[in-house]
């Protein structure tokens, strides 16, 4: 992961980051979130962190400050098909999300999707 050598938080306190819970609800988390936010707004490898945390499966922690439930309604609204403002700036498969490699024109299947049709 290179584009960690860049990351705004290098040299931060990890534990801004990593909460003692996942509540979103919590105030610890909405404080941790805050603490945050101007950290990642100004990291030039935000986007490239958050495509990370969404395609590991990050559970836990901030990451481009979103937190886990953040991210797990980004992954719903990929798998229905809408793409993320940040993390889904390229072309993507429109029926299971999955981001091209190569640029593609929108509204085209990917090569998985092609073959599942096909089959
Ligand atoms: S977006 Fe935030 S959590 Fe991600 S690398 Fe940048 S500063 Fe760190």
């Amino acid at each position: 992961m290179t584009w960690q050598c860049d990351a705004a938080c290098r040299d931060a306190d990890p534990e801004l980051f990593f909460p003692p819970t996942d509540d979103d609800t919590s105030l610890t988390v909405a404080r941790h979130k805050m603490a945050v936010a101007p950290i990642c707004g100004r990291c030039p490898v935000a986007t490239d962190c958050l495509r990370w945390a969404l395609d590991s499966g990050q559970d836990h922690g901030l990451w481009a400050a979103t937190t886990p439930t953040d991210r797990r309604a980004i992954r719903r609204a990929r798998t229905a098909g809408v793409p993320d403002p940040v993390a889904d700036d390229e072309p993507m498969c429109p029926a299971c999300a999955l981001l091209f490699p190569m640029p593609a024109v929108d509204g085209q299947l990917c090569s998985r999707c092609l073959e599942r049709r096909a089959a």
